[in-house]
């Protein structure tokens, strides 16, 4: 349970916090390819929308957050993915740091 009730917003509020969040995100998935600064800089904005309205940012965005660096992970610019034996794994080019996810069989 959460105890912090002070930073409780109003949920229209909320809403565009959350939208906000998916178009920033959507925009770095634009900007990645041609200015991967610029693209490391709208996600660092919608980190901070997240944590200032206490949203979490949904788990399919979150994958593509460096969990060293924070910065943006996509595949084949700024994240190198391969699969190897049951396991996709993950690395950063930005920080080096190495995720591995184990690949559930069909
Ligand atoms: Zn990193």
């Amino acid at each position: 349970m959460e105890s912090r009730r002070r930073s409780t917003k109003p949920p229209e509020e909320l809403k565009i916090a959350k939208e906000r969040i998916t178009i920033l995100f959507g925009e770095a998935e634009k900007m990645v390819r041609n200015d991967k600064k610029l693209a490391n800089r709208y996600v660092e904005l919608a980190r901070k929308i997240g944590m200032r309205y206490n949203i979490s940012i949904p788990s399919y965005l979150r994958k593509l957050v460096c969990r060293k660096c924070k910065e943006y992970m996509y595949p084949g610019i700024t994240a190198k993915i391969s699969t190897k034996k049951g396991y996709l794994r993950k690395e950063c080019l930005q920080c080096g740091k190495v995720t591995k996810i184990r690949i559930k069989k069909k």
